[in-house]
């Protein structure tokens, strides 16, 4: 039985290997050790892989993994991993038993704060054993500073380097850096990758917001196409009256990369036309986001016209 740790020592390939979590985590071992040609099952309470993703990448995503040989079980309940005399043995709620040469635990992490004694040091810590910071980065206690994964979520390294910059930054007076971006991108680093940023279609639809969508499929990318990574697309979620950006979603080769174009656009108020307007290189996977602005348009006509 392997963690996120120690996954590194297992020095040569398995036959099969059972990834308990569908999150990033999960996803990204369970991806690699199945292109490996490892047989690969990914068990999950839930019903989705990566369920802060848009629902059609996260499906997108799983129909991929399907495809490469891994077999999915989601919605599974709660996986229960035992060793008797045979070795390991995952049985789930259904009453299937596996027997994997190998069980990667991957359903979550949590901060090392026990024991550090910040009760004593004034620094306080709310239910879930989370360092409680104000805005500035600061705990309960005056002079100390916290940031990154033991203050919860997003639980990005990314993300945690910008905290810790914004903690030094009060910490010490420096009038350089203020407040950590509020709308940070996600990527996951599975076969194939897929990042995100803003808005999902549902939150927008939970919201009552008028949404549309654009697709701009890898499969018709020209750069994809050459470097044979055809598998997924760019997404674009925005308001159908001003056509402003809202979300971007993309599933495919270098999705981590392609979100930051996306990304900019959004913090600037930007609307799909951005994307019409602008040239891009050709051939390029940034395309894509041209032809699924283009696609939105599209949609937006054609329900303007019916
Ligand atoms: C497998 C995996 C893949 C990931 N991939 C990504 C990714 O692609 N992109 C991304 O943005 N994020 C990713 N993350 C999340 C990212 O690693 C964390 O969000 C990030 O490392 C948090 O930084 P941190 O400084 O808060 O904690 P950590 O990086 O965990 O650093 C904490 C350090 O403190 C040390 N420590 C703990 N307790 C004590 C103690 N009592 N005394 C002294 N030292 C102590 C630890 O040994 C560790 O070195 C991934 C996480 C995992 C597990």
């Amino acid at each position: 039985m392997h963690d996120s740790e120690t996954v590194f020592e297992i020095d040569r390939l398995v036959s099969s290997l059972v990834v308990v979590g569908g999150g990033a985590v999960g996803c990204e071992y369970a991806s690699i050790f199945t292109a490996l040609g490892v047989r690969v099952t990914l068990v999950d309470a839930g019903e989705r892989l990566l369920p802060f993703l848009d629902r059609e990448i996260s499906e997108l995503l799983a129909e991929t993994f399907r495809g490469m040989g891994m077999r999915l079980l989601l919605g599974s309940g709660r996986a229960l991993v035992e060793r008797d005399e045979r070795g390991l043995k995952v049985r789930l709620p259904s009453g299937e038993e596996i027997r994997p040469d190998k069980v990667l635990f991957a359903s979550g992490r949590a901060g090392n704060t026990e024991g550090l004694g910040l009760g004593e040091a004034g620094v306080e810590v709310d239910e879930r054993n989370r360092i409680v910071v104000d805005d500035s980065y600061r705990t309960t206690a005056e002079e100390i500073y916290a940031a990154g994964d033991v203050i919860g979520a997003p639980g990005l390294a990314s993300v945690s380097m910008e905290q810790g910059r914004v903690a030094a930054c009060y910490a010490l007076g420096i009038p350089f850096k203020k407040t950590v971006d509020p709308m940070p991108p996600f990527g996951v680093y599975s076969i194939p990758e897929t990042a995100m940023v803003g808005v999902t279609e549902e939150a927008a639809a939970s919201k009552g917001i008028d949404y549309e969508v654009g697709r701009g499929w890898f499969a018709d990318n020209s750069r994809a196409t050459i470097a044979g990574g055809t598998d997924g697309l760019v997404k674009l979620v925005f308001k159908r009256d001003d056509r402003k950006l809202l979300g971007v979603h993309i599933l495919g080769d270098l999705a981590a990369e392609l979100v930051h174009q996306g990304q900019a656009a959004l913090h600037h108020g930007g609307t799909i036309d951005y994307f019409i307007h602008t040239t891009f290189n050709v051939p390029t996977e940034s395309d894509a986001y041209k032809y699924a602005a283009y696609d939105g348009l599209q949609r937006l006509q054609a329900r303007s016209t019916t």
